[in-house]
């Protein structure tokens, strides 16, 4: 069986050794930090990640979704906190079930560590971050606690994230290849919503909550120990914005005017904002994903993009299944394999990328709107009244396994056909009040 090198065990390297392995591969998975059983996991990234459809497939797969589900917590809808304090809460779908899953980063990259590290045949190495690969061979170079080290194997997959080594080698070397990446000027930060007195949520527990402001916002998700993990979505220049934003007073003077229902339950706010990194937001777009059969991109590593729509990871879940079926069907061709697999992904993650960019747009600015809501309502009239006929675009995104790139397609489509039906619908209308006005 052929050797497989795996770079990065995140999210999506743990989950790819453990499908790697259970076909009988023999695979070596290395990781730039320590073991996140030792703790410190997160390291700037986002502490929780809301889980659906495609990523809980991915996961059942390996039997391996129930164990992941276990300590989620379902999040039937969004919670929207205007400036008032007003919560209006719009739910996901007409479907009460239908519901995506606050997990927390740590145990679910250690659970899926785990899922591979029962296959014999599969190897973890933490504390070996990659420095360089040799696309040929292929050889993969690493710097240790103990100094240098190299991996052979038939292939080596960049599993390592939007900021990839395996594919810096690829883009130095490969003529062909074609690279972009674009920040978003907004920047991120994470704080925190502590549990209440008696250990329980201060908000309402199964909710994702949204308090937008048009041009910023700030979201939070629960916790399974009562707390919430809020993040600020902010300009990094401007008249308001992180750079402005330096001393207590500012920083006080700006949660308070924006968020004022926060303000109360947040007591270490100051703290945080002061101790937490500020994040940036990067798509990142390549092609392609693969060198012959020997080298290949999973995951952010091949697409990242803004966590709007909360699609990263379960897109990246996504890619190890498909991967694992290309595989499966050119079990003796792999480069046809890899091919396959960045054939059938490629037009999606840069669907995704889209849906997500426009999706930062809705949550800051129209989730605010009463068109916005109106708008939901009749989503999910329409859905309700034309069950498997009509499917608005986040239901599609989020509770099916419908690819991206057509999900994105089939809503445009629906929007068309819905708009003109109301439109010609309204003119008729007008049109027979005229008739009988001037009778
Ligand atoms: C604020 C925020 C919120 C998000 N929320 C969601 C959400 O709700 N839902 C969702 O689906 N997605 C979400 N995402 C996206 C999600 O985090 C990523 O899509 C997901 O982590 C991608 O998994 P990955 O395994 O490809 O990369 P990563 O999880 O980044 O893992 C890469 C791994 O490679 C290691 N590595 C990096 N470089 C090297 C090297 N040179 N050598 C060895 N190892 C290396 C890293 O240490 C890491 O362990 C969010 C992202 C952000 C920033």
């Amino acid at each position: 069986m052929a050797k497989f090198v795996l770079i990065g065990s995140g999210l999506a390297g743990g989950l790819l050794a453990a499908y790697l392995g259970r076909r009988g591969y023999d695979v070596d998975l290395y990781e730039r930090r320590a073991d996140p059983r030792e703790g410190n996991i997160v390291g700037g990234r986002s502490i929780n990640l809301a889980l659906s459809t495609r990523g809980i497939h991915a996961l059942e797969q390996l039997g391996i979704a129930d164990e992941v589900l276990r300590h989620a917590i379902p999040m039937r809808g969004r919670m929207i906190h205007d400036k008032s304090g007003d919560l209006h809460f719009a739910p996901y779908d007409v479907d009460p079930k239908k519901c995506i899953n606050s997990i927390g980063r740590a145990a679910l990259n250690t659970t899926v560590i785990e899922a591979a590290q029962r296959y014999s045949n599969v190897r973890v190495h933490f504390n070996h971050r990659c420095t360089d690969v040799d696309l040929t061979e292929p050889f993969a170079y690493f710097e240790t606690e103990e100094g240098q080290a190299t991996a052979k194997g038939d292939a080596v997959i960049g599993v390592d994230g939007a900021f990839s080594a395996v594919r810096q080698s690829m883009q130095k070397k490969l003529g062909n290849f074609e690279y972009d990446e674009s920040y978003l000027a907004h920047g991120y930060k994470e704080l925190t919503i502590p549990p209440g007195q008696d250990g329980s949520w201060q908000m309402e527990k199964n909710a994702l909550h949204i308090w937008p402001r048009k041009s910023f916002m700030m979201i939070a998700l629960p916790n399974p120990d009562g707390s919430f993990t809020c993040t600020l979505f902010w300009e990094f220049e401007g008249p308001r914005s992180f750079a402005m934003t330096k001393t207590d007073d500012q920083v006080c003077d700006f949660f308070r005017e924006e968020f004022p229902d926060a303000v109360p339950l947040m007591p270490t706010l100051l703290q945080d904002f002061k101790d937490n990194p500020t994040g940036s937001l990067v798509t990142i777009r390549c092609a392609p994903w693969f060198y012959v059969d020997k080298v290949a991109l999973v995951g952010d590593a091949a697409h990242a993009v803004v966590p709007f729509y909360g699609q990263g990871m379960n897109a990246a879940f996504e890619d190890c299944v498909v991967l694992n079926e290309c595989l499966e069907k050119f079990p003796s061709d792999r480069e046809r394999a890899f091919a396959e697999y960045f054939v059938s992904r490629k037009e999606n993650a840069d669907a995704l990328a889209d849906l997500a960019i426009g999706n930062f747009i809705e949550m800051r600015d129209k989730t605010a709107s009463r068109t916005f809501r109106a708008k939901k309502k009749l989503d999910h009239m329409l859905e309700a009244a034309l069950p498997g006929v009509y499917l608005p675009l986040y239901t599609m995104v989020t509770f099916t396994r419908i690819p991206y790139a057509e999900a994105a397609r089939r809503a445009r489509r629906q929007d068309r056909i819905v708009y003109g039906t109301l439109i010609a619908a309204v003119i008729l209308f007008a049109s027979l009040l005229v008739h009988l006005m001037t009778r």
